[in-house]
């Protein structure tokens, strides 16, 4: 079992972090919110008065935070300073893929071995123990960092050298903001012509129309399993997460030169979406955008 300093304790890092302690590891938590420090101790974690006291002896840091301004002010001031250069630096948070390549050449520079290792799964799969952590990193840092990832989730991919974990997931999510706008869309259409909505998710959910959108997470209530639609759309992966990961697709696709106007478009949408309130709704009730009840 080892020493983990595990900084920023939100609605993700707080379930992450008490499974580690769960697992039999000694993890000092830092958070800036007490309110956030005092729900880590409770699951189990020692907390700390600062990243830098949280850092001592270190064999692992691992950082759940808000964007990429607070991983790399967090690196800066205080995992540079204070961790022990034998530790394994493990960047959980979702942000742009340019700070996750900076922060990791600046931790290299230093000696340090590090990862970014977004996760797929919201806060119900944090708490249990169950997210996938997409990684970037060599292949020995990405040694070092799986027994830690996988004592917080399911599956733990490597997607290739540093800022591939932050690539992999802001893709994804693109493409999963895409087809749910399309799938919206569909059922809307289908209304209108006159389709049962059931009766077009059993013919599409096994057509070629298929996605996860579609047969996981269909957006209307009473159709497919049980999603955030049968809960007036509360619950799920909120809106105003949805377009943050649009915006960084964004962001990497202008940087990296590539046409996206699918996903351009589903950014757009999001953005008017969650200005009209709708920011803590499931992503899913973007079909209320489009005319949807
Ligand atoms: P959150 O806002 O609930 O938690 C972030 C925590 O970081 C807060 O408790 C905040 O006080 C703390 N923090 C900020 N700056 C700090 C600093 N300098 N030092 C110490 N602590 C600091 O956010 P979250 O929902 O837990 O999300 C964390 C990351 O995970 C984000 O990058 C998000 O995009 C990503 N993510 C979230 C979800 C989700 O469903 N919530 C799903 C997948 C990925």
């Amino acid at each position: 079992m080892a020493r983990i300093a595990f900084i920023g304790l939100g609605n993700m890092g707080g379930g992450m972090a008490a499974n580690l302690a769960q697992k039999g590891h000694d993890v000092r938590a830092f958070d800036l919110s007490a309110e956030a420090l005092a729900r880590a101790e409770q699951g189990g974690c020692l907390p700390a008065a600062s990243a830098i006291d949280a850092l001592e002896g270190a064999e692992a840091v691992i950082t759940m935070l808000p964007a990429g301004t607070q991983v790399e002010s967090v690196y800066s001031d205080a995992v540079f300073a204070a961790a022990p250069l034998s530790a394994i630096l493990i960047d959980c948070s979702t942000i742009d893929v340019a700070t996750a390549k900076r922060v990791a050449e600046a931790a290299q520079a230093k000696g340090f071995a590090v990862v970014d290792a977004p996760v797929s799964g919201g806060i119900a799969a944090a708490n249990a123990g169950t997210l996938t952590f997409m990684v970037g990193g060599s292949a020995d840092a990405f040694d070092r960092a799986r027994p830690f990832l996988a004592d917080m989730g399911k599956a733990v991919i490597h997607a290739g050298t540093n800022g591939s974990g932050q690539a992999a997931k802001i893709v994804n999510n693109m493409l999963l903001g895409v087809t749910m706008v399309g799938t919206c869309e569909a059922f809307l259409l289908a209304q209108k012509l006159g389709l049962d909505a059931q009766k077009f998710f059993d013919i599409s959910s096994v057509s070629s129309g298929q996605s996860w959108s579609m047969t996981s997470y269909a957006p209307l209530p009473g159709v497919g399993p049980d999603t955030p639609a049968d809960h007036d759309y509360q619950g799920g992966f909120a809106t105003a997460l949805m377009l943050k990961d649009l915006r960084l697709a964004m962001e990497a696709a202008q940087g990296a030169g590539a046409e996206t106007p699918m996903g351009a478009r589903a950014a757009e949408l999001y953005e008017r979406f969650a200005a009209a309130g709708q920011g803590r709704v499931d992503f899913s009730g973007i079909i209320r955008l489009l005319g949807g009840k």
